[in-house]
């Protein structure tokens, strides 16, 4: 049996098509322009690829937001009001299933890439996640109880206030809250405020003291809210990986020893990176896929 998954992403859309234990077994990757440009490419993609043999018997879309998740709304499976202007109020789902014909899953990229790393990364078997992106924005995927987290539309923890530290004078990037996660910690704000890229900031200890600083106080409020077995933290920003024993650190520091667990206890096992070397999303639009064949 094939699978058919798209990664949907501001940038580039994957597509891909997997087999029922997760593995890529072929790939296409273009960049996101209008839809009108790039959903025939990706449409091509399956059509030519069902040609060649390898005909999909579900698709999943993992999808940038936001987006309607809510199954008896009328826009179901659009993306809604993003920033992304040529790809608001789009029926991204309604387009692949008609011209596929095929049953789609749908959710958002981070709850796609959380659920790429339970079903075959280092988080499998694991029932209660987060799994937090700091990129271009932040975001992030909540599994609760085994079910990925929607609720009246879907969770948004990028956008969680945060309390500046004293010595920044920074208020914040986000047109919406100032200084969110997002505003405050996202890779063009850590630009912004020190006046360089990101990535070119490695050497400067005091750019990610500060970024571990707030990215420990959201994961303080994810901690004591959700009670996450684990949290996973990816994202270009995290490719800073000095970050991971920061940010260990000032959570166990912020929580000041008010919760007792053994996860807590050990951290490297608790606040750990992804796991899939960037194939998460992909991967978990394979497992929507599969669940959406099955319902
Ligand atoms: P996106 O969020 O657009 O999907 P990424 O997760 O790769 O993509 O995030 C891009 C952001 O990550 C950019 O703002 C960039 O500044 C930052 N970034 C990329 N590489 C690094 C790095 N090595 N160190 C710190 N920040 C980085
Ligand atoms: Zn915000």
């Amino acid at each position: 049996m094939y699978y058919g998954s798209i990664e949907a992403g501001g940038t580039k859309m994957i597509c891909a098509i997997g087999d029922e234990n997760g593995n890529i077994l072929d790939r296409f990757t273009t960049p996101t322009k209008t839809p009108g440009e790039t959903v025939p490419l990706m449409l091509s993609y399956f059509m030519n690829k069902a040609k060649e043999g390898m005909k999909i018997s579900s698709l999943g879309i993992a999808c940038f937001g936001p987006i309607d998740l809510n199954k008896s709304s009328d826009t179901y499976g659009y993306i809604t009001t993003t920033p992304k202007t040529a790809w608001m109020n789009y029926d991204i789902v309604g387009e692949f299933r008609d011209t596929l014909e095929v049953p789609v899953g749908f959710d958002t990229d981070v709850n796609g890439s959380l659920l790429g790393e339970v079903t075959w990364g280092s988080s499998k078997g694991l029932t209660d996640v987060v799994y937090l992106t700091i990129g271009t924005g932040v975001g992030g995927g909540i599994m609760s109880g085994g079910n990925l987290v929607h609720g009246m539309m879907h969770p948004e923890t990028g956008h969680i206030l945060i309390r500046p530290v004293a010595s920044d004078p920074y208020p914040g990037r986000c047109p919406f809250h100032n200084n969110c996660l997002e505003g405050m910690a996202s890779g063009p704000a850590i630009g912004e405020r020190w006046g360089k890229p990101a990535a070119e900031l490695m050497d400067k200890q005091e750019v990610w003291e500060l970024e571990s600083d707030y990215i420990a106080q959201a994961l303080m409020s994810y901690i004591l809210i959700l009670s996450p077995q684990r949290i996973i933290l990816g994202g270009g920003v995290m490719h800073q990986e000095q970050m991971f024993d920061l940010v260990r650190a000032k959570v166990k520091e912020k929580l000041n020893g008010y919760i007792q667990t053994s996860e807590l206890d050990n951290m490297e096992d608790y606040i750990v990176p992804a796991s899939l070397n960037d194939d998460q999303g992909i991967m978990g639009g394979i497992k929507l896929a599969m669940d959406a064949l099955e319902s």
